[in-house]
């Protein structure tokens, strides 16, 4: 990785033209691991002047890059994945170590990212047009997929890997050139894989780091040479971002917050749903915008099933760092939240949740493991009678929290899922062919799972939810964000016989 060092800790660089730079500000972050709250390496906030720059490489790049051919455009492409294949274990550490998921947590993210390339390589294929012949006498009909210009991508901190790859590769294939803004949280993953970006043989300027908060956003978000914007975070910061870009009349898909239901009805399969449930809901400890965080019961006996099987099963959850290789033989472990402003969030909730009458079954609260004084851990936690509507029930938790709801009916638990401001995710448990086709009509929920916990798509479909959890037409990965990332063109075209010659 191309650094500079500064006060002892490594100063991240951002990447434009081709060529690591470091940005002449004067802000700097800590990068922390959360685990044990050790410094990691320092990251620039950028500002208005250094998107400038990033935005003016992209700018300058994308008429070369436009007309190179789509194949060619896929070769740099095909060479990353390559090279991310080669260093797949250290990609997938860098992310442990900055992000604090567990270490399986982190390979499959790797896979998904990876997979978000290969995928992409597929451009000759994915932005192909249509044509109808003969739509009028002797007229014919077409559609063509044209690269638009440059691109801005706004990246959270819990994927810091597999988030910014749900668009870059699509992009760059399609002919785009793109600016990558990573969360100011996990940013050592980016430039680990911008340092793999400068061998694939991208012509300078086609793909741009740089660093920053929400300054650096806006920044990206206001530039007018800026033809269109990816974000991904709270949907606090995607309603507005989708707000400007609506004003400024750029292209915008904006995903934002969750809050993921599992359905469980009396007839689910129960020796296979509670691990099945307990890894969808406390993976990367709860901070996945497809962690299950309500389990909806219906029935009585389905409640009091789960309250008891579930919350033993999570109680026996390991916590600790997950870099810790005494832990690389236990089945589930819990690593930290991302730093300890979202500890104390969470913890709070969890009183505020107590208040408002719900029972604790397993409190995560307090957790401490030695070598992890520093960090920001919180052990698993369950609580049961809560409400629709309680704050436990409105909020985006993102942390290792679940919370078990009763319902009479299935028709109950779903007006509750379409009553919630989120609609990213949910799944349903159960053997009934009827229960799963009128869950999966009627929940509106973007992904949708049965007898799968919360269900991240794989690359070769779209990713996206619905209501609060989105601000876009068109979805994530796959060839839905091919349309995203081309213009088209409907061409009628005629042509005349030509004139005899007439002597
Ligand atoms: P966040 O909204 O705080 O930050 C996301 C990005 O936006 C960061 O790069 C940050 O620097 C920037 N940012 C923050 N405030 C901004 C502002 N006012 N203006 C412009 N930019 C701003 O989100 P986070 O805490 O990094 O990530 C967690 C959130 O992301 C959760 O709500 C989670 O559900 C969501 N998420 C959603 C999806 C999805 O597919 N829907 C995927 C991953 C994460």
């Amino acid at each position: 990785m191309v650094v500079a060092e500064s006060n002892n800790a490594t100063l991240l660089q951002n990447y434009l033209h081709g060529r690591w730079c470091s940005p002449s500000v004067d802000e700097h972050l800590d990068v922390c691991n959360p685990s044990n709250g050790k410094v990691l390496a320092q990251v620039p906030l950028s500002g208005e002047t250094e998107v400038n720059q990033t935005v003016s490489a992209a700018r300058d790049a994308f008429d070369a890059w436009r007309n190179t051919p789509v194949a060619e455009r896929c070769a740099p492409v095909r060479r990353l994945a390559e090279l991310m294949r080669e260093n797949f274990e250290p990609l997938a550490r860098q992310i442990t170590e900055e992000m604090g998921k567990s270490l399986p947590d982190a390979r499959a993210e790797m896979k998904r990212t990876i997979e978000n390339v290969d995928v992409a390589c597929g451009m000759p294929t994915l932005m192909q047009g249509e044509n109808i012949m003969n739509c009028a006498a002797g007229i014919d009909g077409e559609v063509i997929r044209l690269p638009i210009g440059v691109f801005g991508m706004i990246a959270p901190f819990n994927f810091p890997a597999m988030v910014p790859f749900w668009f870059l590769p699509y992009a760059v294939a399609a002919g785009n050139t793109f600016v990558l803004k990573c969360s100011e949280q996990v940013p050592m993953t980016m430039q680990a894989h911008f340092k793999l970006i400068d061998q694939c043989g991208f012509p300078p300027g086609v793909v741009n780091l740089v660093n920053g908060d929400k300054r650096a956003s806006q920044a990206l978000v206001h530039h007018a040479e800026v033809d269109g914007i990816s974000f991904v975070g709270s949907s606090v910061v995607a309603r507005q971002i989708a707000e400007t870009c609506a004003r400024t009349g750029k292209r915008c898909q904006a995903l934002g917050s969750a809050k993921n239901y599992l359905v469980v009805m009396p007839d689910a399969k129960f020796d296979l749903v509670v691990q099945n449930m307990l890894t969808s809901c406390l993976g990367c400890a709860g901070q996945r915008c497809m962690a299950a965080s309500a389990i909806a019961c219906v029935g009585e006996k389905t409640y009091r099933k789960v309250c008891d099987q579930f919350s033993a099963a999570a109680a026996k959850a390991t916590v600790g760092d997950p870099l810790d290789p005494d832990l690389n033989d236990k089945q589930l472990v819990i690593g930290p939240v991302i730093n300890s402003a979202a500890k104390q969030r969470i913890e709070g909730l969890i009183a505020a949740g107590v208040d408002e009458g719900a029972t604790l079954l397993v409190d995560g609260r307090g957790t401490e493991v030695s070598g992890c004084e520093g960090g920001n851990l919180i052990g698993p936690t369950v609580l049961a009678d809560v409400q629709p509507g309680s704050i436990l029930e409105r909020t985006e938790i993102f942390g290792p929290v679940v919370i078990i709801l009763k319902f009479d009916s299935l028709e109950e638990a779903i007006a509750t899922v379409n009553r919630h401001e989120f609609g990213n995710g949910a799944s349903i448990y159960t053997q009934s062919g009827y229960w799963a086709r009128q869950f999966k009509t009627e929940t509106k929920a973007g992904m949708i799972g049965i007898n799968v916990g919360i269900p991240a798509p794989v690359a070769y479909l779209p990713f996206g939810g619905m209501k609060g959890s989105i601000f876009a037409d068109i979805k994530g990965q796959s060839k839905e964000v091919v349309r995203f990332f081309t213009e088209s063109k409907i061409i009628t075209e005629r042509y005349w016989p030509e004139d005899e010659e007439v002597d």
